[in-house]
């Protein structure tokens, strides 16, 4: 039999894709994948639409990626299988999305006093789920001022530390792989080494997420180059982390395709076998 095509990455309008949930499963398995990961930031709002329109053949792995911080420095957990009714993640995911609406209306309405044309108003149209910035560049795009919601993310606009990023709530890292962990889930780290999205952590704060629970590194990523993943591999097995590749699609947001990167299946199956909430991958 040949190898199952696993993704175990992507975005839907449920937070910054472009791709509606029940598109995104019907595309995925159009495209041939075998196990499709459904990770929007902060939110689980994705997961019923997916999984009523879920296609034979398609496996759904229900999870989020959840905003943290460490010294300052941003960083992504991917959170798999967790259960959405455990209170203390629940509530956590909650308070990471409403500190994004402020945040983004703030982002908005400076860039409406500079009159470039952008609304809060039409920021809030943009976002069907959870808003970031990927919707604010889009009305920066639509404004004209930029070419793409890529261009949108430099100093001059909403890079980060730029003139019109505002900061918004993260999670202590630490903290948040026990709060995935605490509510029977699984983390991996997101694109550790993503150097063109700001500062990275050390091998050393990556040693620490290991000791506190975290499961695997997600290697294989459009961000990494090969110095990168040759590094990363070398971390996970010296951790004894497993080593994930994925796509972190975004639809017309980013221009990954669906499956670009893929996870092997030795450790798509050792990463359900950590799973403890009960929260079970559906189809397939
Ligand atoms: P936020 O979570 O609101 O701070 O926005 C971060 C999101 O913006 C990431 O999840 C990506 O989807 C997107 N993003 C970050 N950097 C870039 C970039 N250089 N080009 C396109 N999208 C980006
Ligand atoms: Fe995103
Ligand atoms: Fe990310
Ligand atoms: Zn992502």
């Amino acid at each position: 039999m040949p190898a199952r095509v696993i993704d175990l990455h992507t975005h839907s309008t449920a937070s910054d894709g472009t791709t509606p949930p029940d598109v995104l499963v019907r595309e995925a398995r159009e495209q041939g994948l075998d196990v499709l990961a459904l990770t929007d930031h902060d939110t689980a709002g994705g997961w019923a639409a997916a999984e009523q329109a879920l296609p034979d053949g398609l496996a759904l792995v229900r999870g989020a990626e959840v905003s943290c911080v460490r010294d300052g420095i941003s960083l992504h957990l991917l959170a798999y299988l967790f259960d959405p009714d455990e209170p203390a993640l629940a509530e956590a995911l909650r308070a990471l999305r409403e500190s994004r609406v402020g945040r983004a209306e703030q982002m908005a309405r400076l860039l409406e006093a500079d009159g470039t044309g952008v609304t809060w108003a039409r920021v809030q149209e943009l976002a069907g789920g959870t808003v970031g910035r990927p919707h604010v560049a889009q009305a920066i795009v639509e404004q004209g001022h930029v070419v793409d919601v890529s261009a949108a993310f430099t100093p001059d606009w909403i890079g980060t530390g730029g003139r019109y990023d505002v900061s918004k709530l993260e999670l202590d890292v630490l903290a948040g792989i026990r709060l995935v962990v605490g509510a029977g889930g699984v983390p991996v780290f997101a694109h550790p080494c993503a150097t063109a999205r700001g500062r990275t952590v050390s091998d050393d704060v990556i040693a620490e997420m290991a000791a506190a629970g975290l499961v695997g590194l997600e290697v294989d990523h459009v961000d990494h180059d090969e110095a990168a993943r040759a590094h990363l591999t070398g971390l996970a097995g010296e951790l004894g982390l497993l080593r994930t590749g994925s796509s972190d699609f975004h639809g017309a947001n980013k221009t990954v395709r669906l499956g670009e990167h893929t996870t092997s299946e030795a450790a798509y199956e050792q990463l359900l076998a950590a799973a403890l909430a009960g929260t079970p991958v559906l189809g397939g």
